[in-house]
C-alpha cells in the first residue's frame, strides 16, 4: 500500500481524551478514531491488526476441532427471560442495550451469546452421538459499560471471540477446557505477548473451573495475586490466602470505653493503643434481590481486613432462595438516602456492634425485617476483642464470642486476599501483586443454561439429560490494544511482528530523486511478491516527518532508499532495537524473509 493513497493521518500531540499510552498511541498513529463514548472506528491499519489477531485465534481454535459460525447480534428478550438473565442484564447490571421494535417486541443487543447458542443446541442436539461440540464466532459485542475507558480496552462496542462447548459428561467438558487452555496459550504466545493464566471468579455457581488470561501491564484494571514459585496465581476477586497473625488484645476485662472521634479503625487503634487484628469491624451492606426484597447485611470481619465484595455477592446469590428470590440485583453500602428508606433511627455508623438490634429496621414493605449477619473466618478466633458499642463515640473492649456477642451461624471466607499474605499451598510463600489486562476467560459453565432453557440430549441409556456446557472468550480488540500497552517506546508503537499491520515500510527520503523512487518501487514490489507485507512512503513530505511517522505507527522494519544507494545499498532499520544496517539492494528480500520467518516460527 502506498501512503500517498492511504487514509493516513498522524497527530503530533497527545489527544486530551486519552489517559494510557496505548490509547494515546493508537489515536496519534491513526489506528482508531473515537466516534462516541466507548465507540471507536477501526481505521485501515487497525483493521489489519485485528484481522491478524483474528487469524491467529481462528487457526488455533480450528486446530482443536472447534467450528466457526456467526450468531445474530439482535437477540429476542424471550430467550433471556428463559435463562433468567433479562432483568439482571437490562435492569440490575444494565449492561445490555435493550430496545423495543415496531411490533412492540423487546430485543437486546448481544453482550454475550449463551442464550442464542443454547437455544440452537436445544433445537439441533438430540443424541449423545452428536457430542461433544465446540462452536465459536468472532464478532462485535455490545455492552453498556458503566465506565467505558482506555479506548479499545473497555469499549461499548468491541470484538470478541466467543466459543461454547457442549458435552455429555464432565470428563468431556474437562477435556475441551484443557484444549482451550492450550489453544489460548498458543494464541497469546503467537501474538507475542507476555501473559499469565490466573484462577478466576466463577460467580455464584461455584465449583466450576474458571481461568482468566492476563496480559501483564501497569495500566491493567485487574489485580493479580501470585507466588514467586509459580504455583499460585489468581484474580484478587477470587484469591485466597492466610491472613496475618493475630496480635493479642491488650484488654482483659469487658468494658465500655469512651472513644471520641474514632469512626475509622486507624483512629480507634491509635486511641486504644491496640492492633487492628484485635478489632471486630462491622460493615453494613444493602442487598437487593430480583424479587424486589432488600436485605440488610451485617458483616463481621477482623479490623485489619477488607470485605471481598465479589465473594460476598456470590454468597448472597446462594442465599437468594431464603428470600424467595432467584438472584441478586445489587449490592451496595447504603448511603444516607437509602437508610432513610428503612432505618427506624439514625445508625451508629462507625460504632456498630455485632448485636446491632433488628429494631433499627422499620417494618417497610420489601425490606427483610432482620439483619443477615455474616462472619468472616478471621473473627472466629478473636479473644477479648474491641468492637463498636452501638453508640456514637463509644466502643467496647475485652469482648468474647458466646459471652457478650453471638457468633453468627454463617461463617464464610469473604475476605480480600492481599499482597504480603501467606499462600495456602505453602505458607513460606507470600502473595505478590501485579496489574493485568484480562484478554481471555475460559469457564466450565455446567448445566446452568441448559437446565434453565431445557437444552437436553438423550444418553446411551435413553435418558434425557441436560447438556454440559463451557464458554471461552477472547477480547480480540482489547488484545490488540494490550499488545501496544506492552510494547512501545518514546517514539511510538513497537508492534510484535505477528500482529503488525505491515511487516515493512519502504521510505523514500526525497520523492523527486529518480533513483530513490525507482529502487523503492522495485523493493516494494519484490517484498510484497515475497509475502512480506509492505508499505511505501511515497508522500511529498520531508524525510524527518516520514521517519517519525514510521516509528510512530510501529512497523517492524524500515527500508530507506537514501545515501547508501551510491554503494548499491539501502538502510534497513529494525523498529524494536533501532539497529540500522546497510544491505545490498538485491539481498534485502532474503534478509527480511529470514528475519521475519525466524520470529514468526518463534
Ligand atoms: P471485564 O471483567 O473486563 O469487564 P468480563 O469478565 O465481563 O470483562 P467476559 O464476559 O469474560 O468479560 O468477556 C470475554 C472477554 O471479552 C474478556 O476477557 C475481555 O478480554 C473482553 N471484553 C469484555 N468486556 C470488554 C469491553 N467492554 N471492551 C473490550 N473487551 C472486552
Ligand atoms: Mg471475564
Amino acid at each position: 500500500m502506498r501512503l500517498s493513497q492511504m487514509l493516513f493521518v498522524t497527530l503530533r500531540e497527545d489527544p486530551a481524551e486519552a489517559e494510557i499510552p496505548s490509547h494515546k498511541l493508537l489515536l496519534r498513529a491513526g489506528y482508531i478514531r473515537r466516534i462516541g463514548s466507548g465507540i471507536y472506528a477501526y481505521l485501515p491499519l487497525m483493521w489489519r491488526v485485528l484481522q491478524k489477531v483474528s487469524t491467529i485465534v481462528r487457526e488455533e481454535m480450528n486446530a482443536t476441532g472447534a467450528q466457526e459460525c456467526l450468531l445474530p447480534q439482535l437477540q429476542p428478550a424471550e430467550l433471556w427471560k428463559e435463562s433468567g438473565r433479562w432483568d439482571t442484564y437490562t435492569k440490575a447490571e444494565g449492561i445490555m442495550f435493550a430496545l423495543t421494535d415496531r411490533q412492540k417486541r423487546e430485543l437486546g443487543l448481544g453482550p454475550t451469546h449463551e442464550e442464542i447458542i443454547t437455544a440452537i443446541a436445544k433445537d439441533t442436539i438430540r443424541s449423545y452421538r452428536q457430542l461433544p461440540l465446540n462452536i465459536y464466532q468472532i464478532q462485535t459485542k455490545f455492552r453498556d459499560e458503566i465506565r467505558p475507558r482506555f479506548g479499545l480496552m473497555r469499549g461499548r462496542e468491541f470484538i470478541m471471540k466467543d466459543a461454547y462447548s457442549f458435552s455429555a459428561d464432565e470428563e468431556s467438558l474437562a477435556k475441551i477446557y484443557q484444549a482451550m487452555d492450550g489453544a489460548y496459550r498458543n494464541i497469546f504466545t503467537r501474538t507475542g505477548l507476555a501473559f499469565r493464566a490466573v484462577e478466576a471468579d466463577s460467580g455464584a455457581i461455584g465449583g466450576s473451573a474458571s481461568q482468566e488470561f492476563m496480559i501483564l501491564a501497569e495500566a491493567g484494571e485487574d489485580e493479580v495475586l501470585y507466588t514467586e514459585d509459580g504455583k499460585y496465581a489468581a484474580n484478587v476477586e477470587k484469591a485466597i490466602s492466610f491472613p496475618p497473625d493475630i496480635e493479642a488484645s491488650p484488654f482483659k476485662k469487658y468494658e465500655k470505653r469512651e472513644t471520641p472521634g474514632t469512626e475509622t479503625i486507624e483512629k480507634l487503634c491509635k486511641f486504644l493503643k491496640c492492633s487492628p487484628t484485635a478489632v471486630v469491624k462491622n460493615v453494613l451492606y444493602e442487598a437487593i434481590y430480583d424479587n424486589g426484597t432488600t436485605v440488610l447485611v451485617l458483616v463481621h470481619i477482623r479490623g485489619d481486613q477488607d470485605v471481598n465484595e465479589v465473594k460476598l455477592q456470590n454468597e448472597l446469590v446462594g442465599l437468594a432462595p431464603q428470600y424467595k428470590a432467584k438472584t441478586l440485583l445489587a449490592l451496595r453500602v447504603p448511603d444516607e438516602s437509602a437508610q432513610q428508606k428503612w432505618a427506624a433511627n439514625p445508625l451508629p455508623l462507625g460504632y456498630i456492634a455485632p448485636d446491632l438490634s433488628d429494631e433499627y429496621i422499620n417494618s417497610v414493605k420489601d425490606v427483610a425485617s432482620k439483619f443477615l449477619r455474616l462472619a468472616d473466618k478471621t473473627v472466629v478466633d478473636l479473644k477479648n476483642f474491641v468492637t463498636g458499642a452501638n453508640e456514637s463515640g463509644y466502643h467496647v473492649v475485652g469482648a468474647n464470642w458466646e459471652k457478650e456477642f453471638k457468633l453468627p451461624k454463617l461463617v464464610l471466607d469473604i475476605r480480600k486476599a492481599r499482597p504480603g499474605d501467606r499462600a495456602i499451598h505453602n505458607n513460606a510463600q507470600t502473595l505478590q501483586s501485579a496489574r493485568g489486562i484480562e484478554v481471555g476467560h475460559i469457564f466450565q459453565l455446567g448445566t446452568t443454561y441448559s437446565v434453565a432453557m431445557g437444552a437436553t440430549y438423550t444418553n446411551e441409556q435413553g435418558e434425557e439429560m441436560p447438556l454440559i456446557m463451557g464458554c471461552y472468550g477472547i477480547g480480540v480488540s482489547r488484545l490488540a490494544q494490550a499488545a501496544v500497552e506492552q510494547s512501545y517506546d518514546k517514539d511510538g508503537i513497537v508492534w510484535p511482528v505477528a500482529i503488525a499491520p505491515y511487516h515493512a515500510i519502504v521510505v523514500v527520503p526525497n520523492i523527486s530523486d529518480k533513483e530513490q523512487m525507482e529502487v523503492a518501487q522495485k523493493l516494494y514490489n519484490e517484498l510484497n511478491i515475497a509475502g512480506i507485507e509492505c508499505l511505501l512512503d511515497d508522500r511529498d513530505e520531508r524525510a524527518g516527518v516520514k521517519f517519525k511517522d514510521a516509528d510512530l505507527i510501529g512497523i517492524p522494519y524500515r527500508i530507506v532508499t537514501g545515501r547508501s544507494l551510491k554503494q548499491g545499498k539501502v538502510e534497513v532499520v529494525e523498529r524494536a532495537s533501532k539497529q540500522s544496517q546497510e544491505i545490498k539492494i538485491e539481498e534485502v528480500v532474503t534478509h527480511l524473509k529470514t528475519q521475519i520467518n525466524a520470529i514468526l516460527k518463534g
